[in-house]
């Protein structure tokens, strides 16, 4: 076997991070056969709490886990890594405005790049989770002027994963049975879903469940705020499925998607689509050789075009928001 690949998880003593961790020890993230050492970051006041957690990786036994370490400073968390999935964050909490929430943030997100800039792997990938996503990813990107920039990533894959579940629902089919749906701009409410090129069993799904008002007032806020419903019926926010998805998204972009198909994640626009460049937007993606390729060439309708065009211009929006802040 190789030698061990080093991932860095922060806010690993969180909901999610309680998640995932297993799921990255047992050789899901990368592949069963390619050995990980994993480090995790927290906060000092949460450093025992992760550290009750790398004990409990200990006692799985996993054959691929080669080592858990746990860190408070970011420096040394992020020192060889190359993959790092970036959790913890700080939420909105009642009362809080909006540039507070990204000044928070950037207190976190602005270390993490310079930290993941200074010692991070050659090959480093990043996945942001903790949101706002891709903003914190867009800080992140920023403070890490040596990393290209495209190594820089936001998670859309649970919205993706969400779309596909609600249509193999909606359709009775399993979800092995979709292809080429898509999530397009920011992860938040004003994201969209997009079923206009999706495929079940060679068809258009948008022929076989024929009702535009069931897409639109459905299905699509069904989706947007799938993350409220998750609060409202389990009393806590959904974690599993954000670290599944999570696993996913840099399964794909180590591996590869799969032929005909795509998926998607939010990743620096090149300009595709009008969407500005350098924006963290969500597109449709495939993924080939470590790289993120936006799918080109699709023909978007005016239905579409609306919903991308709300949703990238709430991103420039943030984007101009942290700009002000002195955060990028
Ligand atoms: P969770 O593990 O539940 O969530 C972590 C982050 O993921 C939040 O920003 C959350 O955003 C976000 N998120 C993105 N997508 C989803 C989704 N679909 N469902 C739920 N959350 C989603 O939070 P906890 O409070 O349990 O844990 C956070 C941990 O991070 C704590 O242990 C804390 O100490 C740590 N932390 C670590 C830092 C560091 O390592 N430097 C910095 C800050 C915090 P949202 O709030 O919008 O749901």
């Amino acid at each position: 076997t190789s030698s061990p690949v080093s991932v860095t998880v922060t806010g690993a003593a969180g909901q999610i991070g309680y998640a995932l961790l297993f799921r990255i020890a047992s050789g899901q993230l990368l592949g069963a056969d390619v050995p990980v050492r994993l480090r995790l970051l927290e906060i000092p006041q949460a450093v025992r709490a992760a550290e009750g957690t790398a004990l409990e990786l200990t006692d799985c036994a996993f054959p691929a886990l080669a080592g858990v370490d746990v860190f408070d400073d970011p420096i040394k968390a992020f020192e060889g890594t190359s993959v790092a999935l970036l959790v913890g964050a700080r939420p909105r909490t009642k009362g809080m405005e909006r540039g507070d929430l990204l000044e928070a943030n950037g207190g976190i997100f602005k270390p993490q790049g310079a930290a993941i800039n200074a010692g991070a792997a050659d090959d480093i990938k990043v996945l942001v989770v903790g949101n706002p996503a891709n903003t914190n990813a867009l800080i992140a990107q920023s403070h890490a002027p040596d990393v290209p920039a495209e190594r820089f990533t936001a998670m859309t894959r649970l919205d993706h994963n969400r779309a596909l579940g609600q249509l193999a629902l909606k359709l009775g089919v399993p979800v092995s049975s979709l292809s080429k749906v898509a999530i397009w701009g920011n992860h938040s409410a004003s994201q969209y879903p997009d079923i206009t090129h999706a495929v079940v069993d060679g068809k258009s799904v948008a022929e076989a469940i024929n009702d535009q008002a069931w897409v639109a007032d459905e299905f699509i806020p069904r989706v947007a705020k799938r993350g409220a419903e998750i609060i409202d019926v389990r009393g806590a926010s959904s974690a599993a499925s954000a670290a599944s998805a999570a696993v996913d998204h840099v399964y794909n972009w180590v591996n590869g998607t799969p032929e005909g198909d795509w998926t998607s994640a939010a990743i620096p626009s090149d300009g595709s689509y009008g969407v500005p460049e350098g924006l963290i937007s969500s597109f449709p993606v495939t993924s080939a050789g470590g790289k993120w390729e936006i799918v080109q060439g699709l023909e978007v309708d005016e239905f579409s075009r609306a919903r991308i065009d709300a949703s990238v211009a709430e991103l420039g929006e943030e984007r101009e928001a942290v700009r002000k802040l002195g955060l990028i």
